[in-house]
């Protein structure tokens, strides 16, 4: 049977992380898991049941009455993320959990209860997940870690084009200032802030296809799996 390798993609918001994630999964038959969606599920619980993330010991038990699990779709053929048994794959999607999720996610104790399902999912390898942190702390070790990046300016384009699909009222602004919150969030936070990982590969995508971007980590991928 052919070697199974960890692939890591982490970097800025709306690089296009998700989408090379998805298709390497497909080609090498590997699981595809997004941790951001965790971190936005677990928002999603706190804002409905009004925790106020300034109180560990809210925190804390409410981390206890969630159930967080990816259940495979065969009609989108991707995994959905569900919350205590209900698919909320759609609902974390929007921006008003984007707004909120960043500060649930600098929260040590959400992301001990994050990381540590991350780590088991990677039990058996033959996994890429993506993220912020996964090739610095979710999986150190991993065979293959990608960092990627892309010009803001083509990084909020995408991800206001995919918005405002849903929800023609969203501005180019809101969809600004949220990417550039996160990203300074993200990266200054105390626990696990985003960097690129030592050994990590730099992907720039700002005028990459989605095909030369999938080519070059094929490549990377079968340097490392030989
Ligand atoms: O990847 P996505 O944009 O859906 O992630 C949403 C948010 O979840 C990020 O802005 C970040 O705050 C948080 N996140 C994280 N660590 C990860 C994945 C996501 O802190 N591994």
């Amino acid at each position: 049977m052919a070697k199974k390798i960890i692939i890591t993609i982490d970097g800025w918001s709306s690089c296009g992380k998700s989408t090379l994630a998805k298709r390497l999964a497909k080609e090498l038959g590997y699981i595809y898991v997004d941790s951001g969606a965790m971190y936005r599920a677990i928002t999603l619980y706190f804002l409905r049941n009004n925790i106020d993330i300034e109180d560990k010991k809210e925190v804390k038990q409410a981390l206890k009455s969630i159930s967080l699990e990816f259940v495979f779709n065969p009609n989108s053929q991707h995994s959905e993320m569900y919350l205590n048994g209900e698919n909320i794959e759609y609902v974390i999607r929007d921006l008003i959990i984007a707004e909120k999720v960043s500060d649930v996610a600098a929260i040590k104790e959400v992301r001990e209860f994050a990381v540590a399902q991350q780590q088991k999912m990677g039990d058996k390898k033959g996994i890429v997940m993506d993220g912020r942190d996964i090739g610095t702390v979710v999986f150190p070790k991993a065979e293959l870690k990608i960092f990627m990046t892309a010009d803001n300016a083509v990084r909020v384009e995408r991800r206001f084009k995919e918005l405002f699909q849903k929800n023609p009222n969203v501005t180019i602004e809101e969809v600004k200032n949220n990417l550039e919150m996160r990203d300074y969030i993200d990266s200054n936070r105390e626990v696990s802030p985003l960097k690129k990982a030592k050994d990590a590969l730099e992907l720039d995508n700002t005028n990459l296809t989605e095909e030369q971007q999938f080519k070059k980590a094929m490549e990377w991928v079968r340097a490392r799996k030989s």
